[in-house]
């Protein structure tokens, strides 16, 4: 959809442009909507167009700004950025809640890094995620060994105290992932980030999987049957 509007230079003058797509996502909120378009400003000497829109969700009703570049004749403009983005936290079930608030954590702290651009440290931030979870299990599933747990390095803890098979694979291959993004040299060049983040969310389920399948199976015993 496209919306012609006038924009004003730094003197106030105005030129004629068009949008060449209107943002139909509130980055605040992140509901579908119609934004109203409150203002709209040229930065002649680099090309570019800043419209103001404003949230009509009443919930929400926040101001957020595109940035156009222009691209053709007639100030024609193609959206590039808008600011400022409001990450949308990813959710995790209650069961990993609980067993790694700070990995929940970190997690989230580090997909509101990449939301601002931040793309450099994503796969840091997800490997150190890897890792609270990962420990924190395991020293759930084995208490007496927590002390050990904590020290000793990501790897070396999947192998050695994590026994449901799922979980070891899915965890082995996201610190491998995880440790390539703090490396000088990539081993795994066809993975990205991407990757990763999938290769945690099946962690997670897998760790989810086990502790309910625990919970059931100690709540109701064969001898109860
Ligand atoms: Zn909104």
């Amino acid at each position: 959809m496209n919306l012609d509007i006038t924009a004003q230079n730094l003197e106030g003058n105005s030129s004629k442009a068009r949008l060449r797509e209107i943002p139909d996502i509130c980055p605040i909120c992140h509901r579908s909507i119609h934004p109203k378009n409150v203002g709209n400003f040229l930065l002649t000497p680099r090309g570019l167009v800043q419209a103001v829109f404003r949230c009509t969700s009443q919930k929400c009703e926040e101001l957020f700004i595109a940035t156009y570049t222009i691209v053709g004749g007639a100030n024609e403009c193609r959206l590039h950025n808008i600011a400022p983005k409001n990450p949308k936290k990813s959710e995790f079930p209650q069961t990993i809640c609980d067993i790694s608030p700070t990995f929940v954590d970190i997690y989230n702290q580090t997909i509101a890094a990449e939301a601002i651009g931040l793309t450099e440290i994503v796969g840091i931030g997800l490997r150190k995620a890897l890792e609270f979870l990962i420990k924190d299990f395991a020293a759930k599933q084995k208490p007496s060994e927590g002390e050990a747990i904590k020290k000793v390095f990501l790897g070396k803890c999947i192998q050695d105290y994590i026994d449901d098979t799922n979980v070891k694979q899915c965890a082995k291959r996201a610190a491998w992932l995880g440790n390539d993004e703090t490396h000088y040299i990539r081993k795994w060049e066809d993975k990205d980030v991407t990757d990763l983040k999938l290769l945690i969310r099946l962690t997670t389920n897998w760790i989810e999987n086990v502790i309910l399948t625990q919970k059931y199976a100690d709540e109701m015993t064969e001898t109860g049957a």
